[in-house]
């Protein structure tokens, strides 16, 4: 069965769309954390980040190097949160790894 975000990024499901290439795509979190909360996904279906194989690392590399693409776009770069949610425990509801990139507002530490 696709995931959520296999529907977003064949158009099957809307989104807002902010950033795509051939291996990611990032969207606006429908329900935001932060005055920008975006979701930045592979496009190959890894469920969780603790399911990367070895063959992963230069997918994993693509991706943190789009953090820095995608918050100098919004012009966070300067500040930003980022977050992986590994697991139901950890709050993870989406089992297609994502990344949380949140910014526009102070945060505070520990999370919760
Ligand atoms: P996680 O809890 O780490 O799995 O994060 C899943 C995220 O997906 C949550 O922040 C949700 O608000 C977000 N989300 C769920 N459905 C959609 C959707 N259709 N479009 C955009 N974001 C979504």
């Amino acid at each position: 069965m696709k995931t959520l975000f296999e529907k977003i990024i064949n158009r099957e499901i809307p989104a807002d769309i902010i950033y795509e290439d051939e291996l990611c795509i990032a969207i606006n979190d429908i329900n935001p954390q932060a005055p920008i909360h975006i979701l930045l996904i592979p496009k190959k279906p890894i469920k969780k980040l603790s399911e990367c194989k070895k063959e992963d690392k230069d997918l994993l590399a693509h991706l943190f190097m789009t953090v820095v693409k995608v918050t100098e776009m919004l012009g966070i770069h300067d500040s930003f949160r980022i977050n992986i949610n590994n697991g139901e425990e950890a709050g993870q509801e989406v089992f297609h790894l994502h990344i949380h990139i949140l910014g526009g507002r102070k945060f505070n530490w520990p999370p919760g």
